[in-house]
């Protein structure tokens, strides 16, 4: 196990803390993503001290702002989540990533139901208190509702940015940031940005061309931020060939003609969507297996997280 260490919503692990006694358990989280992450649950409505069972609560907006509310009557629990999310946040800074539970007042990313002054739905656009001050407090962090984690393209896409974040943290942020650290951080990461992002992948490598002109600290803020980015875009098939294409240039003298034309064949009938990512590319990592290439042997693109969690096969 890895021990990549990520947050969680406490009621997903099967845990019984929401507000009827009851959880909402993710086989996926306990049964194969736990075998590669460590994870750290919180409760927020149980550890600000609401406890099991508690009223359920929702979003109501006054004119001074968001407030949680019981939802029958007026009981106001925001200070107390207030506090709990002051005193949690900090201790944050070590995640790779969180997976939150949906709907929910409190947990809930997207798409929360908020109510006017009388407990009647205005909108439904608004954001769990927690996750709002989570994604203020660590915008790089990959952060995702579990629901969303059943389509296949976000769930490789998360797990891909959790891993990359996670070498980030432990390479390049904080004391090891280096001239040397970002440019291999750089190096390592180039496929993965040519296939999420072609247009960030070119401005990157040019701001890395200079790292004398301003305090490395400001570079290696701005890189970061551009590079998430571009890893949370989604990778479309064309864009998977073209990475693969490149990477193939390298492979030239490792592959015979008929290798070269079997792996041209499985890129194609990946584009028409044929097979899936993972067949052309472990033909590419054989290839780099029988002769490595040394630019290739550090290229997260081929191998961006565990394989046993099988992302590869439906995307
Ligand atoms: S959604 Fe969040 S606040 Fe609600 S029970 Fe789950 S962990 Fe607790």
């Amino acid at each position: 196990m890895s021990g990549i260490p990520v947050g969680i919503s406490t009621c997903l692990l099967g845990r019984e803390v929401r507000h009827d006694g009851g959880h909402k358990h993710s086989r996926y989280c306990t049964q194969v993503l736990s075998k590669h992450l460590e994870f750290r649950s919180i409760c927020p409505e149980l550890e600000a001290g609401l406890g099991v069972p508690r009223p359920a609560i929702h979003l109501r907006e006054y004119s001074d702002g968001l407030r949680l509310i019981e939802t029958r009557g007026t009981a106001d629990h925001t200070d107390a989540m207030q506090g709990f999310i002051d005193q949690i946040m900090p201790t944050l800074a070590d995640l790779r990533g969180y997976i939150l539970m949906a709907k929910s007042p409190s947990c809930g990313m997207e798409r929360i139901k908020v109510h006017n002054e009388n407990g009647q739905v205005a909108r439904r656009d608004g954001r769990g208190m927690f996750a709002g001050a989570l994604l203020k407090a660590y915008p790089l962090m990959p952060v995702e509702e579990e629901g969303r984690l059943n389509d296949d393209m976000l769930r490789e896409n998360f797990i891909e940015r959790i891993f990359a974040y996670d070498d980030w943290m432990q390479n390049v942020a904080g004391d090891n940031l280096s001239a040397r650290a970002l440019i291999e951080f750089h190096t390592r990461h180039k496929f993965q940005l040519l296939a999420h992002s072609e247009s960030i992948y070119r401005q990157l490598g040019p701001m890395l061309g200079d790292l004398k002109s301003e305090p490395l600290e400001n570079i290696s803020n701005r890189y970061i931020n551009q590079f998430m980015e571009a890893m949370s875009q989604k990778v479309s098939r064309g864009s998977h060939m073209n990475a693969m294409q490149h990477l193939m240039g390298y492979l030239r003298d490792s592959m015979g003609d008929e290798d070269r034309k079997v792996l041209r064949e499985q890129i194609e009938a990946y584009r028409r969507g044929e097979v899936p990512l993972v067949v052309p590319m472990t033909l590419l990592r054989m290839a780099q297996r029988r002769e490595p290439v040394n630019y290739l042997r550090a290229q997260q693109y081929l191998t961006p997280y565990p394989d046993e969690l099988g992302l590869r096969n439906n995307v």
